[in-house]
Order: C-alpha cells, then sequence, then structure tokens
C-alpha cells in the first residue's frame, strides 16, 4: 500500500531493520523484526492506545525489512531507507536490529531536523570512542551521532553501567544522562525542539523484557518507561526499538513488550502530529 491508498493516508512507517553485526557479545537481534510485527497484529491484545488513539493499518506504510548486507553498505541502505520515508512526508518507527542502527537513522533525520533532541532509554549510554576496534559497534552510536551534531540534545535515561571512559564522554558532549540510581517516578521530560525516541529494550529490568543480549539488573518497569514516553512535552516525530534478541526471549514475553512500545510510541507521535 503507498500513503496515497490508505483511507486517511498513513502517517507512521514501520521498517526493520536485520542488522546485528556490531553488536559486541551476542548476535541475534537481526531476528527481530517480523517478530515484532506479529506480536504487534496479535488479535491478544487491540489497536488502542493508552492515550485514547485507535492504531489501525491504514495509519502504517510498511516498508518492509532491510538486511543481508553489512559495513557502509548497511549503512547506507538504513540511511537512504529513512530518507526515503521521510521525503514522503511520513514519521517512520524503526524495529532492530541492534543499536548501532540509530546512527545512520539520525543522519536522514538529521537533513530533515537541523534541530533535533533525543530521548534515549538504555542500561548504556553507547558513547564509547570505539569499541574492540569498531567504531560503529552498537556501543558507539551517540559518540558519532554527538560528533556529527546530529542532535542538539541527547537525554539518556536508565543508564546504570557508566565507566569512566563514558563519563568523560557524558561530560564532552553535554549529554544529559539520568542514571537509573537517579531515576524518580514522574520524570517529566521538556523539550523545544521536535523529539526523536530511541528506545534500547535493555533499558528496561530484565524482569520485565529478558529477551536481550546484555541482560543488566535494576531497570526501568515497562509501566515507568510508557508514563515516559507519554510526558514526553514535545512532538515526537520518529522512533526505534533496538536491542531485541529473540534468542533470549523463550517465552516470547519481550516482543510483546516491544510491540506495546511501538503502539505507545505510534499514538504519542499521532497524538503530536499537527
Ligand atoms: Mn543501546
Ligand atoms: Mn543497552
Amino acid at each position: 500500500m503507498t500513503p496515497a491508498e490508505g483511507a486517511r493516508g498513513p502517517r507512521l512507517a514501520l521498517v526493520g531493520f536485520r542488522s546485528d553485526e556490531n553488536s559486541s557479545f551476542l548476535r541475534g537481534a537481526a531476528d527481530a523484526p517480523p517478530l515484532i510485527r506479529s506480536a504487534f497484529a496479535s488479535a491478544s491484545s487491540n489497536g488502542w492506545t493508552e492515550g485514547g488513539i485507535e492504531l489501525t493499518e491504514a495509519d502504517f506504510y510498511d516498508a518492509g525489512d532491510f538486511g543481508g548486507t553489512e559495513g557502509p553498505a548497511m549503512q547506507s541502505t538504513i540511511e537512504s531507507a529513512i530518507a526515503a520515508l521521510l521525503g514522503r512526508g511520513l514519521m517512520p518507527i524503526s524495529l532492530g536490529g541492534d543499536h548501532a542502527i540509530t546512527y545512520p537513522i539520525l543522519r536522514a533525520f538529521a537533513k530533515k531536523y537541523p534541530r533535533l533532541s533525543i530521548l534515549h532509554v538504555d542500561a548504556h549510554p553507547d558513547l564509547y570512542d570505539e569499541f574492540e576496534g569498531n567504531r560503529f559497534s552498537h556501543a558507539c552510536p551517540f559518540a558519532r551521532i554527538m560528533e556529527e551534531k546530529l542532535a542538539g540534545r541527547l537525554v539518556q535515561v536508565g543508564l546504570r553501567t557508566v565507566n569512566a571512559h563514558q563519563r568523560a564522554q557524558i561530560a564532552r558532549f553535554g549529554v544529559e544522562a539520568i542514571e537509573m540510581k537517579d531515576f524518580r517516578e514522574g520524570l517529566t521530560l521538556a523539550f523545544d525542539t521536535p523529539v526523536y525516541v530511541t528506545f534500547d529494550v535493555d533499558g528496561l529490568d530484565p524482569a520485565f523484557a529478558p529477551g536481550v543480549s546484555h541482560r543488566e539488573p535494576g531497570g526501568l518497569s515497562t509501566r515507568q518507561a510508557l508514563d515516559l514516553i507519554a510526558r514526553i512535552g514535545a512532538p515526537v516525530v520518529g522512533a526505534d526499538v533496538v536491542e531485541f534478541n529473540p534468542k533470549m526471549d523463550p517465552t516470547g514475553m519481550t516482543a510483546m513488550v516491544c510491540a506495546k512500545l511501538v503502539k505507545e510510541l505510534a499514538g504519542k507521535m499521532l497524538e503530536s502530529a499537527v
């Protein structure tokens, strides 16, 4: 279906990036997109967001999944896929894949949104200058994003693995890091630019979302994450849900959590779209 054919015309796009070559510990995130789609379409729930918007298939243009290539070729595949969706006036929600996909996604976003803030939920800052010799590791995307000034503001929530190097990177780039130990219920984030939400599922406590490559106890509950999204005080113009590793998700629970995040992010994006 093309955007012009929908009853009211889709304003959102779903796109999968089946890439986990930049994962440093376990592979498997490349298998996530079809499982998130299937959980999202499951008859076990309905299309209503908590904010009161009913999502239907007509709200989404499904751009399918991209994969089967690596390195710079995969980066340019991702960047051009997102640029094409933005060029059609759609707001993309990307399904990872590991967190390395967010750097090429943001390269495309920065061209459309010269003033952009990022809300980044994660157990990890992902700010390494390089990790095990790879500057495009899933441990590095926000170092690349901040070096290239692809966003004016980076707010990280849920961190619980900050080391000395990453603390120095946080200071160097002026990152607003809200470590999990300092997180309080009711956190409301104000922004004066459009917001891109990048959601690494390991930001959640592994009790709620065990299907990740790096299980880091002591994270956000699903509820806390949903409340954080609901309270974003600015238009949300794009999002990704990354690092779901189906190999670590024996009960399928994490797929449902990812689908719930996609649903509420979609609702937030439609709610704030003019
Ligand atoms: Mn991450
Ligand atoms: Mn992480």
